[in-house]
């Protein structure tokens, strides 16, 4: 499918082809750090379906396995935009700002060793519809 998004600040557009089936999670602390939150959640899609419009800013970090992992956002509001990999040939796109977010639901979550204890019960918690 065809997912395309604006970073909150609209200087960088990013559209995309990805398979919906293929949305995951990544507890890792590098992603919590990355979030400012409990995790991230991405949608791999190869260089070739995934054009960029503006400038993102990029941070190179070390993945565990030691290779380097290309992390971009948008270099005034701060949205995180996509992951990749050192020769950017495949990009893991963030789902927050996707206008099809709603659309693609995560069905495999990774490095569960480090997710947060409270993620599983969420549902007990209290909701409300906006800010109360
Ligand atoms: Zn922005
Ligand atoms: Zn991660």
């Amino acid at each position: 499918m065809k997912i395309d998004g604006s970073c909150h600040c609209g200087k960088i557009t990013l559209t995309a082809e990805v398979d919906p089936a293929t949305a995951m999670t990544c507890h890792c602390v590098d992603c919590q750090i990355l979030a400012g939150g409990p995790c991230r959640t991405g949608i791999p899609s190869a260089a070739e379906n995934v054009t960029v419009e503006g400038e993102p800013n990029e941070y190179i970090k070390m993945a565990e396995s030691g290779r380097k992992r290309v992390q971009g956002f948008c270099g005034v509001c701060g949205t995180s935009l996509y992951a990749a990999d050192e020769n950017k040939t495949r990009f893991i796109i963030r789902m927050g700002f996707l206008n099809q977010r709603e659309q693609l639901t995560p069905t495999k979550h990774i490095y569960q060793d480090s997710s947060a204890s409270w993620l599983k019960c969420i549902e007990q918690q209290q909701w409300f519809a906006r800010m109360p």
